[in-house]
């Protein structure tokens, strides 16, 4: 794939707030082999494929952001692992690992395919993996995922574990569907190695169910967690908005996103590439900047980073999301699994 010339090296990418970019989600496509109920609707209008970046246009713009001081690449979707040749893309990322530009290359996944891929992840550099998972009792995963199969996404887990990858369990807390099953679902990775965190559900793109019938404040959560375990304060951090706390009983850390009750936007550090080359600076809001175009329209890597440094100039403070009952409209109107959650 094409070479990113990284000459002379430019000043780090920094917002109008001060906060440095370090860190690239990159959607790689908004398809997804499951539906879950809270992500995506059940007829969901996929791109035309010939929207997509190719592998070598997203490995172009990767190389770009890490020149200009991202060191952190996440690829996400939709779900990454359905891309097809998708590991072509992560060998190629994984040269800026050996490089030493890059501080780490991973991914998030709803586990389906990763039984198939777990090896060559860790091949290219994948050290940590991130596997959605909102269950583990396989009729429930169905009715949340509407065409996903448990038992193949609890083997992708094992997989990713037996080629040496750290995995993460991500569970979106959704009211009156997995509130009762949660201190079970900790035991359960803490008593397998694994961390777990949950993450309050945002409103993002119109869906069938109503946002506030799924929201489950995490303030919530923890209160009733109280009363099954110890927390103890963790400063343990991965670069993400994620607060954590180890708890006693197991030993194993949980991490908690509360986007909607705790607004974590003031160490933002991120921004995310959809797979059309689309760069929204925020989550949670429709500003964005077409770097498709930008890329298609130059041979030199000049424009395409004057268009990265305008973008970043535009990152606004933070995201406006709101759930209740008076407020049915999405915050924003695209899926999750198109901005890459
Ligand atoms: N398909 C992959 C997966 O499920 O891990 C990657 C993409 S998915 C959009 C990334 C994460 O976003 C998942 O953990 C998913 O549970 C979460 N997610 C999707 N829609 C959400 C929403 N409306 N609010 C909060 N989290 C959401
Ligand atoms: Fe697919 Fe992930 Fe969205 Fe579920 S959360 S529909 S697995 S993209």
């Amino acid at each position: 794939m094409k070479e990113v010339s990284t000459s002379p090296p430019k000043a780090a990418l920094t917002d109008p707030f001060g906060r440095d970019v370090t860190y690239l989600r990159v959607s790689v496509t908004d398809r997804c082999d499951f539906r879950c109920t809270y992500c995506m609707s059940e007829h969901m209008t996929f791109l035309p494929k010939q929207d997509l970046l190719s592998l070598e246009e997203l490995s172009r713009l990767c190389g770009l952001f890490v020149s200009r001081g991202v060191r952190k690449l996440r690829i996400t979707g939709g779900e990454p692992l359905v891309r097809r040749d998708i590991m072509r893309l992560f060998r190629d990322l994984s040269r800026h690992l050996t490089t030493g530009a890059l501080d780490e290359l991973t991914l998030t996944t709803n586990g389906s395919q990763l039984a198939r891929h777990a090896a060559e992840l860790a091949d290219c550099g994948v050290r940590r993996v991130n596997v959605s998972l909102d269950t583990r009792d396989a009729d429930k995963f169905r009715e949340i995922t509407r065409w996903g199969d448990l038992d193949k996404v609890l083997g992708g887990i094992r997989a990713a574990r037996e080629a040496g990858l750290r995995v993460k369990i991500n569970t979106v807390a959704l009211k009156g569907f997995n509130d009762r099953e949660i201190p079970e679902l900790i035991r359960w990775a803490h008593g397998e190695g694994m961390d777990i965190t949950f993450i309050e559900v945002m409103p993002m793109g119109e869906m069938e169910v109503a946002r506030v019938d799924q929201y489950l404040p995490i303030s919530q959560l923890k209160a009733d967690l109280m009363s099954h375990f110890t927390f103890e304060d963790s400063d343990y951090r991965t670069g993400g908005p994620a607060r954590y706390a180890t708890l006693r009983e197991t030993g194993g850390i949980v991490g908690f996103i509360t986007p909607m009750t705790h607004n974590f936007c003031e160490s933002c550090n991120r921004v995310r590439l959809t797979c059309t080359g689309t760069l929204y600076m925020c989550l949670g809001q429709e500003d964005s900047a077409d770097l498709r175009k930008v890329l298609r329209a130059s041979e030199g890597d000049g424009p395409v980073l004057e268009a990265i440094d305008a973008a970043i100039s535009r990152k606004p403070k933070g995201h406006d999301f709101i759930i209740d009952r008076d407020t049915r409209k999405p915050a924003v109107g695209r899926h999750m699994s198109v901005t890459g959650g």
